[in-house]
């Protein structure tokens, strides 16, 4: 399947423009009506071109789920080709002032989210623009998530519910050292564990306390005794409160614990160690809330049949593709845990994601644009 769109079909001065704009649309996870705004512009966009588009009401204080669908023939049930993308940044609300301001430097165009991942929403609606009306040989759904920071909770169904129709998932985030695309991820589980002892003077009476610290030092030792680099296995204690007082023996203390897991066998083995942690003390109680946030992505045959066919699609673009496997859980973990095959990684080539030195590099927009645009015009459901 020869490519039919090359770079320099894509405008890359009228792309940049577009995507100063999406930048200056600061949209914070938390700020449902910022991410709506910027919703509303992707939308203007989408039906300009034509395109349909569908909006589920934002849920549980997030905003709202934009889908850009193309036409497809009346009564067609085909399974077709789901992308996603996301909408929201971890960057609070005047970081583009404060901190991280929109500036090109060489090939390095900064801001916030410009890389995680406004540069790949946008490639990715321009590149559905191309297929669109070029005709392709599956229905195509691109979905912009409002809450993908947080871990999608509230927009999980609805991803999963396009996911059941999809024969294929791309994800468009961010592409990783050097243009590398994402083949696998690990499943993401997240706790929050209250560790209860007893207060008390800590002077008069340190005999009648039970030190609710002392209980929770001991099982962040024992939490991150978990972690195996060889099987891939992390674990951290990323937060730690306890305590009300210098001189008072400590009542609570709050933990949230984050865990990385390759597999689903893993992830069972060790959420159960986890979960039956055991104070020493009988007078310390524990409590343990959590459980899995997005479920290991591992790569299947149908998705290294996908790499394949996308490698030869960058290839004839000039461009090697190279798969690698990571830590960071993303909405392709949804659509892979449900066996579509999925590539993920596909935005725009830079570093710095959730920093303030993010950044693209505007040379890499062009060519994968089209690498995404011949991608959706050549997946026919035959890999
Ligand atoms: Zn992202």
């Amino acid at each position: 399947m020869p490519c039919t769109i090359s770079a320099a079909d894509i405008d890359e001065a009228v792309l940049l423009s577009e995507l100063n704009h999406w930048v200056e649309i600061e949209t914070p996870t938390r700020d449902s009506a910022a991410v709506n705004r910027l919703a509303d512009r992707v939308e203007a966009i989408a039906r300009e071109a034509g395109l349909a588009t569908e909006r589920t009401p934002g849920a549980l204080g997030f905003g709202d789920i934009l889908a850009v669908r193309s036409p497809r023939p009346a009564g067609s049930n085909e399974r077709g080709v789901l992308i996603l993308a996301h909408l929201d940044t971890v960057h609070p609300m005047g970081t583009i002032k404060e901190n991280l301001p929109l500036r090109q430097e060489g090939d390095r165009l900064y801001g916030p989210g410009i890389y995680d991942m406004k540069s790949g929403a946008l490639m990715a609606l321009e590149a559905m623009k191309i297929a669109a009306r070029d005709g392709t040989h599956l229905p195509v759904d691109l979905l912009f998530i409002p809450d993908e920071e947080m871990g999608s909770t509230s927009s999980r169904g609805v991803i999963e519910n396009y996911a059941r129709n999809a024969s294929y998932a791309l994800v468009v985030e961010p592409a990783r050292d050097g243009g590398k695309i994402v083949v696998a991820r690990k499943g993401v589980a997240m706790y929050d564990i209250l560790v209860r002892g007893r207060a008390s003077h800590a002077g008069t009476r340190p005999q009648d306390g039970r030190s609710a610290i002392r209980a929770a030092a001991r099982l962040v030792l024992e939490l991150e005794s978990l972690n195996d680099a060889q099987r891939g296995i992390t674990v951290t204690v990323g937060t730690i409160h306890g305590g009300t007082g210098r001189n008072i023996v400590p009542a609570e203390c709050h933990m949230q614990v984050d865990l990385r897991l390759p597999d689903d066998e893993t992830a069972a083995e060790i959420l159960k160690k986890v979960e039956s942690l055991t104070p020493v003390d009988p007078d310390i109680t524990i409590e343990i809330k959590g459980g899995v946030n997005r479920p290991p992505f591992a790569q299947s045959e149908a998705g290294e049949r996908l790499f394949d066919h996308a490698a030869r699609l960058a290839a004839d673009l000039g461009i090697t593709l190279e798969g690698v496997s990571t830590g960071g859980g993303s909405d392709g973990n949804f659509t892979a845990a449900l066996g579509v095959p999925t590539l993920d990684g596909l935005g725009a080539d830079g570093a710095g994601a959730h920093t303030f030195d993010e950044y693209i590099f505007v040379s890499s927009l062009a060519v994968r644009t089209a690498l995404l645009a011949n991608l959706m015009l050549t997946l026919n459901g035959d890999l």
